[in-house]
């Protein structure tokens, strides 16, 4: 048995042990330090959670939305003060820079300050006289129970996706970060813990799929967000639909990046490079293919490789590094043998990072930038989910070749355009069938008032995370038509 610190569960205002017998080492990817152990957590531990949440649920919807943002605004501040310090934590158990960890908190705080204005965000709508006397208006209430099921990516951002908005519309929470990154939430918990919220508001249970499982099956939990994988998004969109709860659940993605001849070439490489080897490719908006049209071929093909060789790669609380390691061996090994099999159907290594040297920290998952030219557009390597730091290249003739390629994918994330024509990137944001479009822009992340907008199976469900949708996803509508007697007044 290791001695390593466990994490605790905090249900009910309370930190607590679960009821697991099963534990994981949680693993700083660049130095292979164990950090803490983590419980993979039981139905019991859901169960707890869930009533705690549930009995929570009663007063704290009525408790005005104006007292309910008080929490929010406390909270945003101790974000604020502690913001480096859950920094460092991300990158130490993600690996990525931290740089991109302070990056990554920020757009958390964003979702704060955003549901800040539910008072306003929340109001329903009111019609007076629909018949002689008679009004109808429709209000929002709060659903119920929330949890919120995370990826091990931006272990610190995509809770906050759903949390300030789920709390500041009457709802109670659980959180079930992902098992393989959960020391930030635990961090962000005890933060959540010192502004005071009644205790069963927010709980956080730590778990993997027992925990998950559990929360698609409980009775008392009423909507689930999810973000993932695409296999496992299906699996519990499906799950907790059959079970009559409201989900939202993000999946996987293969985000295509299409370079046009008379795009500014510096600009766009720098972009590229970003987005492709940024936080290791390990981010749902990352460019994983770059489609060339035309004469930027060539150009983009020799600048993009030059990014790619000269990108510094270690221990992201390093000065000067620039990318990170994946995050577990298995993930490393996954990317290597991807990269294999798209070599074995004819693309070729322009640049390849599959042994990389680095020397402070030989036993890291790393991988170094990689680009693979000539993909057949209809290969399996084309259209698979690559997550880690490599970059396809294809060349087409035409953009419309450019759009009919993207269509034809099964996700829909994102894609973006690199072009100086208006006229072009019009029609590029008009025909391509995905969620988040960019133009000249690498990662076209959503500011926190705008939905995180996947679409195909990038996304099983209706409404997203963020913003309005998120306000919409956490309210249920319920409408009145309402008439007084014409003399009532009169008594009184
Ligand atoms: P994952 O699907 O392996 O895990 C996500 C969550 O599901 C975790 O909390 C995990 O404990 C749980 N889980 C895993 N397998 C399960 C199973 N069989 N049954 C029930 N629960 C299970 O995803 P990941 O590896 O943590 O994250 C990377 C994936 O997330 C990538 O595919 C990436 O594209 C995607 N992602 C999507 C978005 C988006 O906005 N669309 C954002 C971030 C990440």
């Amino acid at each position: 048995m290791s001695s390593a610190t466990i994490l605790q569960n905090y249900i009910n205002g309370e930190w607590c042990d679960s009821s697991a017998t099963e534990y994981l080492d949680i693993v700083n990817p660049a130095t292979t330090e164990v950090l803490a152990q983590v419980a993979l957590g039981t139905s019991a531990d859901v169960d707890r959670a869930a009533i705690a949440a549930a009995n929570a649920f009663g007063s704290w919807r009525r408790t005005p939305a104006t007292e309910r943002i008080q929490y929010l605004f406390k909270l945003k501040a101790l974000l604020d003060e502690n913001f480096e310090d859950i920094a460092r934590t991300i990158t130490q158990e993600c690996g990525k820079t931290l740089e991109e960890s302070k990056g990554e908190m920020q757009r958390a705080i964003e979702n704060v300050e955003v549901a800040c204005g539910i008072p306003i965000l929340m109001q329903g709508q009111y019609s007076e006289d629909i018949a002689k006397g008679i009004d109808e208006f429709v209000i929002r209430q709060p659903v119920g129970v929330a949890a919120v099921i995370a990826p091990f990516n931006f272990p610190g951002m995509i809770p906050f996706w759903f949390l300030p908005y789920a709390i500041a519309c009457g709802n109670t929470y659980i959180i079930k970060p992902s098992e393989k990154v959960p020391l930030t939430m635990q961090k962000v918990m005890h933060l959540i813990e010192q502004t005071g919220l009644p205790k069963g508001v927010v709980n956080l249970v730590n778990g993997a799929k027992e925990v998950v499982d559990a929360i698609l099956d409980h009775a008392a939990i009423r909507a689930i967000s999810f973000v993932g994988s695409t296999p496992v998004a299906r699996y519990v969109y499906s799950r907790a639909t059959a079970n009559g709860k409201r989900a939202q659940c993000q999946g996987g993605a293969k985000n295509p990046v299409i370079v046009l001849p008379d795009a500014d070439i510096e600009m766009t490489t720098r972009i590229v490079a970003d987005s492709a080897f940024g936080c290791a490719g390990q981010r749902c908006l990352a460019a994983s293919l770059a489609v060339t049209v035309g004469e930027a071929g060539k150009t983009f093909t020799e600048a993009i490789a030059q990014a790619a060789t000269s990108r510094v790669v270690g221990y992201g609380l390093d000065s000067g590094v620039q990318m990170g390691p994946v995050i577990t061996a298995e993930s490393q090994s996954r990317i290597k043998h991807l990269v294999e099999q798209g070599i074995a159907t004819g693309a070729k290594p322009l640049v390849d990072g599959r042994e990389p040297l680095i020397s402070d920290y030989p036993d890291g998952y790393f991988i170094k930038p990689t680009i693979l030219q000539d993909i057949d557009p209809a290969s399996a390597i084309a259209r698979t989910e690559i997550f880690g730091p490599v970059l396809g290249l294809i060349h087409l003739d035409t953009i419309d070749a450019a759009i009919q390629f993207i269509n034809s994918g099964q996700y829909g994330n994102m894609a973006c355009l690199f072009t100086s024509s208006g006229a072009a990137a019009r029609k590029f944001r008009y025909e391509a069938e995905v969620g988040n479009i960019g133009i000249n822009i690498g990662v076209a992340a959503p500011m926190a008032f705008f939905p995180f907008s996947g679409w195909k199976e990038s996304f099983f469900g209706d409404l997203h995370g963020q913003g309005h949708h998120a306000v919409e996803f956490f309210t249920q509508t319920k409408v009145v038509v309402e008439r007084w007697r014409q003399n009532w007044s009169r008594q009184f």
